[in-house]
């Protein structure tokens, strides 16, 4: 069974006071994680000391939410994986669609930042979603098999095994508009159909978290769902209480037989 991976991508949206007061809220409100529910919060780069010390007598894990793809060397206003190792990160988001947007993060750089980080003790979260024209011209499932399939492009199954997806479609991310529970499901158990071709029964292994407007009111529905294994949480996770509340669902549902152990519906689009 996949352990559920609830994911907060704090973005761009407070320093280190920040940082300290909404991991302060989340101790308080929370001060034990089941061990069935893997936490994991990515501040900014700045305030990763400040989260680590915060979190030295809990069990939520500290990510980040870019790394570069060079070792080390003259990359003026970079950060290495190795930087990110060292300030306590044991997970980095790649590709997230802010990133492909605005900073021309292709599939290919995507790539080579996954060996990097597959070098290192990280484990990467590599984003994929499709835009709103390409849902609405369905070219969605075409959209992300590429996305995958170059992300996971000549892995071992034993590197396969660390990468986390999230499925990320790009008109629900901070928008309010939530993929439904069948949307979510049905791009899920493509993404693992396809990892199931190239990895065998190791694509069943692999966590697949949906995000795009995950709160409290839609969280269960959608963990619901036998081939999602967790959420990457933006705005909902900038606030300690719907965060929290979030977790709790996941914990709620980690008794309850999801269909994922039933075998997934390997479907080819
Ligand atoms: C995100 O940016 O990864 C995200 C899912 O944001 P939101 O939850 O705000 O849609």
């Amino acid at each position: 069974m996949r352990k559920f991976l609830i994911a907060g991508n704090w973005k761009m949206n407070g320093g280190d006071q920040f940082t300290f007061d909404l991991l302060s809220f989340i101790n308080n409100q929370k001060p034990a994680i089941s061990e069935d529910v893997d936490v994991l919060v990515c501040p900014n780069f700045v305030s990763l000391s400040m989260a680590i010390n915060q979190l030295s007598k809990s069990d939520i894990l500290l990510g980040a939410q870019n790394v570069h793809e060079a070792e080390k060397g003259a990359y003026t206003g970079e950060i290495s994986a190795s930087m990110l190792v060292e300030a306590g990160c044991s997970f980095v988001l790649l590709g997230h669609s802010e990133r492909r947007a605005y900073y021309n993060e292709d599939d290919t750089l995507v790539h080579k930042k996954l060996q990097t980080v597959l070098r290192h003790e990280l484990a990467p979260v590599v984003c994929v979603g499709e835009l709103l024209d390409e849902r609405k011209e369905s070219r969605h499932f075409e959209v992300v098999k590429t996305q995958t399939l170059a992300a996971f492009e000549g892995l071992t199954d034993e590197q396969a095994f660390q990468v986390v997806i999230a499925y990320e479609p790009v008109w629900a991310i901070g928008t309010g508009e939530t993929a439904s529970p069948i949307q979510a499901q049905e791009m899920h158990a493509f993404i693992r159909s396809i990892l199931a071709k190239q990895f065998g029964e190791v694509a069943n292994a692999i966590r697949i978290l949906y995000g795009g407007s995950m709160k409290p009111a839609n969280a269960h529905q959608l963990l619901s769902q036998p081939d999602v294994d967790g959420g990457l949480i933006g705005g909902a996770s900038l606030d300690a209480k719907s965060f929290v509340s979030i977790i709790e669902i996941a914990e709620s549902l980690t008794n309850t037989v999801r269909e994922a152990d039933s075998p997934t519906t390997l479907e080819e689009h």
